[in-house]
């Protein structure tokens, strides 16, 4: 199989589809749609019908070539590129035959990808590594997505020997801004399950995300002269202050929990003498949690009240992502076939935890059930970013793989 994926990436990479969150259009940043403009392009050259819309996503559509049913299948991966860190003028640089150095970014030699820093680099030793050149991110997050989707549409239609259902491409934009799915035609991506390419080591297989939840406190404090304020004043700026000092440092904190915990994470603060307000974001893997977080800033924040009788507050909770386990674990097939699909190509499956929600969590909430699989992508949203290309290889045959296997229902049985 002569592979395109590592071609596509580098050209891809180029394209600057950073996404801004300061934005009130969607997409974020027009730029994205150049992109999206091109792989449109590059799927019609290929011979898949496909369309994009004025949100700069891409739909493609590849029909079953069987005649029994089959599970419809859809495929989806992001084209913008992460606000953390410049996406503009990246130039990749591919390190062959990678021999276990640390890796020395030219444009700004103080960037070096050191191998204690990132260990996942020593299983990668004897391979070909992409790096940017320490001025940029590289984009693998989610170009190499992207990149792999596209060569698993280029072997469909150069193998017709490839047995495959019906298969949908979905390329969304600003997943980097927690708008990913928000514009997705539901009625354009209709199928039994599908799948994120959006994940890191090689086996990697993901169907847990935290919940998420989003808090907001707005305190009413009372305002005065201070010359003239004894007494009298109750300061919000001092009332939030305290409510943040209150909250647990040691647990339930961004900063002291990992694995399975979750946390209470105060994002935004906006405050003036009379009036304060306070963003927060929940997390929890197990959902029945968040309302615990929910209480304990109630407590918190009651307490702290109680030493200004005349100031008051409010607690709002607002839903923001559900941990689609739920969902895809209630189609056992999924993981199943997902598994499969990976020990033909040689790979060892594993498991891992999503610290963070994935456009597949929206997408399992409104019934299309959608782990996240492995592309290689490492230190992502920085200017370490890395991948290696056998590993995005690896991703290819996988997806080929779930396609045959979707295919030969009996398998799945078996
Ligand atoms: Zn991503």
């Amino acid at each position: 199989m002569k592979h395109t994926v590592t071609e596509r990436f580098l050209r891809y990479v180029t394209i600057d589809t950073q996404a801004d969150p300061e934005s009130n259009s969607s997409p974020s940043t027009e730029k994205q749609k150049n992109l999206s403009n091109l792989l449109l392009k590059e799927l019609k050259d290929i011979g898949v019908k496909a369309e994009t819309d004025d949100y700069g996503y891409v739909y493609g559509y590849i029909p079953s070539n069987v005649d029994h049913p089959t599970d419809s299948i859809f495929f989806c991966s992001h084209v913008d590129t992460a606000p953390d860190c410049s996406g503009k003028d990246v130039k990749p640089i591919l390190h062959k035959a990678y021999q276990g150095q640390d890796i020395v970014l030219p444009d700004d030699p103080e960037q070096v990808i050191k191998l204690k820093d990132y260990p996942y680099l020593r299983d990668k030793v004897g391979e070909d590594i992409i790096t940017a050149s320490g001025l940029t991110l590289l984009g693998a997050d989610d170009k190499s997505g992207v990149a792999v989707i596209m060569d698993m549409a280029q072997q469909l239609a150069n193998n017709p020997e490839i047995k495959h259902g019906d298969i949908i491409i979905l390329f969304t934009t600003d997943e980097e801004v927690g708008q990913g799915v928000a514009h997705v035609n539901y009625d354009k991506i209709k199928c039994d399950y599908g799948f994120t390419l959006d994940g890191g080591p090689r086996g990697e297989y993901c169907e847990e995300t935290f919940s998420a939840d989003a808090a907001v406190i707005e305190i009413k404090g009372v305002a005065a002269h201070p010359g003239y304020a004894k007494g009298k004043m109750e300061s919000a700026i001092k009332i939030a202050a305290k409510i943040i000092d209150t909250l647990p440092k040691e647990y339930l904190a961004p900063e002291a929990t990992d694995g399975s915990g979750g946390f209470i994470h105060p994002g935004k603060i906006v405050a003036e003498l009379e009036a304060a307000r306070i963003d927060f974001i929940l997390r929890e893997f197990d959902t029945s949690r968040l309302s615990h977080l929910a209480e304990h800033l109630r407590t918190i924040s009651d307490k702290v009240l109680q030493q200004f009788p005349h100031s008051s507050y409010t607690l709002t909770i607002k839903e923001q992502y559900r941990n689609m386990k739920d969902i895809v674990s209630a189609m056992p097939r999924i993981k199943k076939i997902a598994y499969m699909a990976m020990e033909q190509a040689e790979i060892q499956p594993h498991q891992s935890m999503i610290r963070g929600g994935t456009d597949g969590s929206v997408l399992s909430a409104n019934g299309l059930p959608c782990p996240n699989l492995f592309t290689g992508m490492q230190a992502i949203h920085s200017k370490h970013e890395y991948i290696s290309v056998q590993d995005m290889e690896k991703a290819v045959q996988t997806v080929l793989n779930i396609c045959q296997i979707v295919a030969a229902p009996s398998l799945i049985e078996s």
